[in-house]
């Protein structure tokens, strides 16, 4: 299993919820929950070690209101990443980019 995505996951979520819900350094419940989901989405991941990024899947497994709330947090958290975290995010943006071609 990948775990250099969960933590790129994980990471978006708590910049998101550090932003929006000024929650200082741990998650509050509905970012909890979310991190759960997506962490346990990635365990169950079909593709095993060959997975896309979940941002370029063409099957997108998660259920539809987490579906909503992931991408709202990639959207605010992605760009975000580059600065709180440049080496994962490059590293993360880069397989999403290959996968592209
Ligand atoms: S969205 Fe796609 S890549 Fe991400 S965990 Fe689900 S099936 Fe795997
Ligand atoms: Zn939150």
């Amino acid at each position: 299993m990948n775990e250099g995505e969960k933590k790129v996951v994980s990471k978006m979520i708590s910049i998101y919820c550090r932003s929006k819900h000024n929650q200082k350094n741990e998650l509050c419940i509905e970012c909890e929950s979310l991190n759960n989901y997506a962490l346990q989405r990635l365990e169950r991941c079909p593709f095993g070690d060959d997975k896309p990024t979940c941002g370029t899947c063409t099957i997108h497994c998660y259920k539809r209101d987490m579906r909503q709330r992931i991408k709202e947090v990639m959207r605010f958290s992605g760009p975000r990443m580059l600065f709180a975290h440049p080496i994962e995010a490059i590293r993360h943006f880069n397989r999403e980019r290959k996968r592209k071609k």
